[in-house]
């Protein structure tokens, strides 16, 4: 099983516990009801359904009542359960021609394990190993351990009301009480966090020693200037985050920043802000961004944003010279990437802005000071890690307006320093977002509201799950939907269709004319997901809703309401699972993407989010990211105070220990170099 000490042994934890307080007798069982019962195994029949499926019929007799149990598909079952074994049987309660049955319970062989509550251990099938030969062996080496080592300096225990390691180590094997084992757990999932933490802390503090970064200055006349240029002035949140990143930018160690802000909410501004700082003292920015079509809109904003501005330059007449921007995507033709290549080896251009291509070896800068990612989350460790390469100092702020919980940025995100921007610009009001489940009638409501914003002059998008029509999945395709909307719903409407199969051309022609007001409608698949920006657009529908994740229905409806007119989303649709249907409730409630970032996590717990880079790799067996939530940030905090005073652990010698024990290399790299 992987177990070869007997430390493997003791952090063995039990899966759950057989609570026998609360064991009912087969006599009172009721059907609806799951229970659980200890009962001996009376008679056991194997045989083969009609549909060839193995069935081992089990009846079993608790001293009350006898008590029936059908397994399908487990033959071995008939193995496991001979006549007279003593099993724990957890399941539904069912009637079956006038019988109680369960049908495939979960089974714990018990042995001859007494006491009130008994742990029930994950077990091997293939070693044949029993839950109660690991309990006496786990009980074996705690009894002969005696009292653990505790790493936790002796106030935390008091400060953050957790049992000391003995405790937790015994009372999570051998609970004298439930509440007991809780506690254990508690204190035990602290200890993973921590370690966690302390790794990640101590990570952060030693790039923040020894990394040397560009001290930028602040207040120029540049920034000030494209500030003054602006058509609104800025949010609250907007100034906080340009003050918080302007702090970094002048710090002596290379800024690692999230920016993490809801859709429509302003990053751009703030990111330009940032990039225009480099560029005042002469260095060069880059903004990357996930798709083509963020890219270029990018491009023209940026363009717009900052109109005529010019940056200091000593070899001209005036002191100065037009900003130059660029922008490299796939679709920059070989003569244009020829002159841009060469702005950015002699700096004459300012800033880049562009796609992954800008992570191309070819493209080199003369002195990279600032770069921007947009949408961090659609790249990967090794791209974001080639762009910061392209400049060994720059100051790095990524950019998601996918809500990342406070719990996911101290783990996942734990090396990086989070900004929010926790303010929409004024006048917008949250969009009125309605589900529509049923049919044809119901949806006409979404139609008729499409047919009236158009009428009034404003724009529509219609966004569907696939491309193409599939036999296999009943999903309305971009394409066949733009030919029944044109020809069946609005034939007197400006339609345009826009997805990621067509080619760059079609797809940026499509959205400038939809940007231009030549569309009144947009039919697109989750292209326009990311960051597209018109703020004429008032209404979207999106078809097959539950097909659609929180996240991505969030960023969805982002792209309307980002001006100052009432807009409406309608989600089509009825849910397939229950899942969809709380998913889609939840969408319908609230647009507080943190609450939805909540909810997500709820629904479909930690494993998603914690992603490749922690799966397996740190030593978390206990602590849930989302049953912990609270541990998780109480874990980062003792983790700075502790780090903060003894930045190599040189006076809490056990911990270090452990750290080195029990991290993982990669994770605890620092511990080695040091
Ligand atoms: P996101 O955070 O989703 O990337 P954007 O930066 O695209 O948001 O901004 C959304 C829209 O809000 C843009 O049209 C932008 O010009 C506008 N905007 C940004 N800041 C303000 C502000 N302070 N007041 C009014 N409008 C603003
Ligand atoms: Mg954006």
């Amino acid at each position: 099983m992987g177990i070869t000490t007997v430390l493997d042994l003791v952090t063995h934890y039990p899966r759950r516990y057989i609570d026998r307080t609360h064991q009912a007798e087969i006599r009172d069982l009721k059907v609806g009801e799951e229970a659980l019962v200890l009962a001996k195994v009376k008679r056991v029949v194997s045989r083969r359904t009609r549909q060839r499926r193995a069935m081992v019929e089990v009846d079993v007799f608790d001293g009350s009542s006898y008590l029936h149990c059908v397994f399908f598909n487990q033959p071995w079952r008939a193995k496991q359960l001979t006549e007279g074994a003593e099993a724990v049987f957890f399941g539904k309660v069912e009637a079956f021609r006038g019988r109680r049955q369960m049908t495939n319970p979960v089974v714990d062989l018990v042995g001859n394990r007494t006491g009130r509550i008994v742990p029930v251990y994950p077990q091997s099938e293939k070693a044949g190993l029993t839950t109660w030969e690991l309990g006496e062996w786990v009980e074996e080496c705690l009894t002969r351990a005696k009292d653990f080592a505790d790493p936790l300096p002796g106030g935390w225990l008091d400060r953050l009301d957790v049992v000391d390691r003995t405790f937790a180590f015994n009372q999570i094997h051998n609970p004298e009480s439930m509440e007991a084992s809780r506690a254990a757990r508690q204190r035990l999932v602290l200890d993973e966090l921590l370690r966690m933490q302390l790794a990640l802390v101590m990570r952060k503090r030693r790039i923040e020693r020894e990394a040397k970064g560009i001290r930028h200055r602040t207040g120029g006349e540049l920034v000030r200037r494209f500030h003054a240029a602006l058509a609104f002035e800025l949010t609250g949140a907007q100034r906080r985050a340009i003050a918080e990143i302007g702090r970094d930018l002048e710090g002596p160690h290379p800024m690692h920043r999230l920016l993490q802000g809801d859709v429509g909410s302003g990053k751009t501004l703030v990111a330009v802000t940032a990039l225009l700082t480099a560029v005042q003292g002469g260095y060069q920015g880059a903004f990357m961004a996930p798709t083509e079509v963020l890219a270029e809109q990018h491009g023209l904003a940026v363009a717009s944003m900052l109109g005529d501005l010019a940056v200091p330059d000593e070899a001209t007449l005036t002191g100065d010279r037009p900003l130059r921007t660029a922008l490299l995507t796939n679709r920059t033709t070989a003569a244009e990437r020829v002159r841009l290549l060469a702005g950015l080896a002699d700096g004459t251009v300012d800033l880049l802005i562009g796609t992954h291509a800008l992570l191309e070896e070819k493209v080199a800068f003369r002195a990279l000071g600032v770069v921007v990612i947009d949408e961090q989350h659609r790249f990967g460790v090794e791209q974001r890690a080639a762009l910061r390469g392209k400049g060994e100092d720059a100051d790095v702020l990524v950019m998601t307006a996918t809500p990342i919980p406070r719990t996911a940025a101290m783990t996942v995100y734990g090396d990086l320093d989070v900004t929010v921007l926790d303010e929409l610009p004024p006048g917008r009001t949250p969009v009125v977002t309605r589900w529509l489940k049923g049919g044809e009638l119901e949806q006409s409501e979404a139609y008729a509201r499409v047919s009236d914003e158009v009428r009034d002059g404003r724009q529509a998008y219609v966004v569907c799950p696939l491309v193409e029509e599939s036999d296999k999945i009943q999903a309305r395709s971009a394409k066949a939907e733009y030919e029944r909307l044109a020809a069946e719903v609005w034939p007197s409407l400006r339609l345009g269709l826009l997805h990621g199969q067509m080619p760059s051309k079609d797809k940026e022609a499509a959205m400038a004319a939809f940007r231009a007001g030549e569309l009144d409608v947009l039919v697109a698949t989750t292209v326009i997901e990311v960051g597209v920006d018109v703020p004429n657009a008032t209404v979207m529908i999106i078809q097959d809703a539950d097909r659609f994740g929180v996240a991505q229905l969030h960023q969805l409806r982002g792209r309307v309401g980002r001006g100052a007119d009432r807009s409406y989303c309608y989600l089509l649709g009825e849910a397939t699972t229950a899942e969809s249907e709380e998913r889609l409730g939840a969408i319908e409630r609230t647009t507080d993407g943190f609450e939805l970032a909540e909810v997500d996590l709820d629904i479909r717990g930690e494993g998603t989010i914690l992603g490749a880079r922690q799966k397996g790799r740190s030593d978390l067996k206990l602590a849930s990211l989302r049953r912990d939530r609270e541990w998780v940030v109480r874990a980062r905090e003792v983790a700075f105070e502790i780090v903060d005073a003894d930045p190599l652990l040189g006076d809490h010698p056990l911990l270090r220990e452990e750290l080195r024990l029990l991290m993982d290399p990669d994770e605890a790299e620092f511990l080695f170099k040091s």
